[in-house]
């Protein structure tokens, strides 16, 4: 399958990893958009948010890979919070068919987004 973030997952291709663990993986965006710009993955190629099977497990795995946003922001000296963003879609500007949440931090963010 040629997708990039398996690729980055199977060492294909470098990434500047922050976390990783048996199920999910953590590494630094291409192109931040914040002092502090990861994108937590899980392994398992899993299209986008819309392609969540509970069957397959994924509701469990998407809980799991929640509990651990506090850690990987506490590891990166996130200490006064951050955003964690999940693009679906073609309206919600998805570019990259590997479901990924970006954790954002280091600045104050805005709200609406654009
Ligand atoms: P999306 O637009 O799908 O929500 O987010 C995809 C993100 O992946 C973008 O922020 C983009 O900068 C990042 N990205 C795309 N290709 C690569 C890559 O090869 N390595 C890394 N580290 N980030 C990438
Ligand atoms: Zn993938």
């Amino acid at each position: 399958m040629d997708c990039i973030f398996c690729k980055i997952v199977n060492g294909d291709i470098p990434a500047d990893i922050v976390y990783e663990d048996e199920e999910i993986i953590a590494f630094r965006d291409l192109a931040p958009q914040a002092p502090v710009h990861v994108l937590i993955i899980p392994k398992e190629h899993i299209s986008s948010l819309d392609d969540v099977d509970a069957s397959a497990g994924h509701a469990e795995l998407l809980g799991r890979l929640t509990a651990k946003v506090s850690g990987i922001a506490a590891k990166l000296g996130l200490n006064t919070g951050y955003r964690l963003v999940n693009n679906c879609g073609e309206d919600g500007l998805q570019t990259v068919q590997h479901l990924h949440f970006h954790l954002l931090g280091g600045r104050q963010m805005e709200w609406p987004p654009g």
